[in-house]
């Protein structure tokens, strides 16, 4: 199955909506934490734990979500991606040795494009997450740069569990998620910050032999001729 994916104003309505939402829920939240902090000592040990980090948990959805929300200064400069991947790669080495992951390297093309540095960084690192979170067992991740059309394009692969059709329907879909400690919102972020940068992503997916996410970067102008502007 493979599919290209859009954002939609439906998406869009849906992102304000809860960032409002995780706003408000976000000072209570806050106090509970607190509250639960003074109270620690009358509480069972057990209890306490599974308290605080089922906290943590809505904190860490909360903050997510903030981010989204947060007019963040949004640089776009003439930048390659290599730098930038490599330093996400620098992240995931080790945990990727220890769970038996061969990362495979194919750089073919690094063209400049205009880009949010830190954007692309964190879609790098979300799309690499999950090709990790693919492989509980072990196996290969392919990265390739290379340029396609005009654009420079990014491709992630593993062969890993892959995806139903059902999972890659709703993928980009906020707190849709098949993994326990995941909260469903590392997709939807990369299509935003894919959206920001005008480019597209196109994704084959099958279960059972593992998924392909390619992004594709429009090569030289962007929305950087524009002027820096907030998102
Ligand atoms: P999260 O990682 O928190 O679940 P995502 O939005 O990044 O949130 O992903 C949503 C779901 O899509 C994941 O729970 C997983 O089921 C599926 N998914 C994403 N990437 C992959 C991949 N590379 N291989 C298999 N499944 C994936």
């Amino acid at each position: 199955t493979e599919e290209l994916l859009r954002n939609t104003e439906k998406l869009v309505f849906a992102g304000q909506v809860a960032v409002s939402i995780a706003h408000e829920i976000r000072n209570p939240l806050t106090t509970v934490k607190g509250m639960l902090q003074l109270a620690g000592r009358e509480t069972k040990p057990l209890h306490y734990g599974m308290m605080m980090s089922e906290l943590e948990r809505m904190n860490l959805i909360v903050s997510e979500f903030m981010i989204l929300g947060k007019p963040q200064a949004v640089r776009f400069r003439e930048e390659r991606c290599l730098p930038i991947l490599q330093e996400v790669l620098g992240i995931f080495e080790i945990q990727a040795t220890m769970n038996g992951i061969v990362i495979r390297r194919d750089f073919v093309r690094d063209l400049p494009i205009r880009c949010d540095r830190n954007q692309i960084k964190q879609a790098l690192l979300n799309l690499l997450k999950n090709a990790m979170e693919a492989l509980p067992y072990g196996g290969e991740i392919e990265i390739r740069l290379d340029e396609v059309d005009g654009c420079q394009r990014i491709r992630i692969a593993d062969d890993g569990e892959g995806m139903t059709e059902e999972v890659l329907r709703r993928l980009g879909e906020p707190f849709h998620t098949t993994r326990p400690d995941g909260n469903g919102l590392g997709f939807m972020i990369v299509r935003r910050i894919v959206d920001a940068h005008r480019g597209r992503i196109a994704i084959r997916s099958e279960k059972g032999s593992g998924t392909a996410v390619e992004i594709f970067l429009p090569i030289g102008s962007g929305p950087a001729d524009e002027g820096d502007r907030f998102a």
